[in-house]
């Protein structure tokens, strides 16, 4: 990668607009955060490339349309808290960072959360509260959210995160088996829960009470 701002406009155009990303707030998002800043040296000169790229630990920083997916979908407002399961690299949470007040985002693996932590902070991302925890359980001391991201392959909605929703808010999350999973949208209505299926995709597994055992 010679030169970021390059790849980083070749990405937006390439891999998100032309598959059909159109809101402008997310691909201002989009332009705006580094992507090369949250993997790994040895990582850096494919951070714009069109697939998911490991960040230790058995995790992976999603691929960038699908970080442009879901936060689409999950139509975010200036004035929206925000909760992520599954921090990972941090990439996700500061696209979503640029887009609403607040994001709360809750890791279970305590090395990924301070690294997000810390390529967060040097960035200046002030806006971003990272929980060290079993996100299958929601973040009910913060709750209720105006939408809820999972950024990790569930076997089924875990109840907690619904229960954490407010009214007309979304949650975002790939429910299915460990190989292919639906990424669903269920938003909180006055006539009731509504469920949305939004295409097949790919996630590592999230992992706990409300999810995969191990
Ligand atoms: N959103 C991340 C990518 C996440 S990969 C990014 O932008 O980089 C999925 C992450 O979910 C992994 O870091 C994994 O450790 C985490 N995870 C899995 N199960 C979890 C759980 N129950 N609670 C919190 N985090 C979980």
């Amino acid at each position: 990668m010679k030169d970021p701002l390059i790849a980083r406009e070749r990405m937006i155009e390439e891999q998100l607009q032309s598959r059909g990303i159109r809101d402008q707030q997310v691909l201002a998002a989009f332009r705006e955060v580094p992507r090369h800043k949250f993997v790994e040296d040895y990582l850096k000169y494919k951070a714009y490339e069109d697939y998911p790229l490991s960040i230790g630990f058995g995790q992976t920083i999603s691929q960038p349309y699908m970080v442009a997916i879901m936060t689409e979908a999950l139509r975010v407002q200036p004035s929206h808290r925000i909760l992520e399961i599954g921090t990972g690299s941090g990439y996700q949470a500061a696209i979503l960072s640029r887009l609403c007040s607040l994001v709360y985002s809750i890791e279970r693996v305590s090395a990924l959360a301070s690294r997000a932590r810390k390529t967060l902070d040097e960035l200046g991302y002030f806006n971003i509260h990272i929980r060290i925890g079993d996100g299958t359980l929601g973040l009910p001391n913060d709750a209720p959210y105006d939408g809820i991201i999972v950024t990790a392959g569930a076997p089924h909605v875990p109840e907690a995160l619904i229960e954490q929703l407010n009214q007309d808010g979304s949650l975002v999350i790939p429910v299915g088996d460990q190989s292919l999973q639906d990424l669903k949208r269920i938003t909180r209505t006055p006539e009731g829960v509504k469920e949305e299926s939004l295409g097949g995709c790919r996630f590592v597994k999230l992992i706990g009470k409300n999810g995969w055992s191990s």
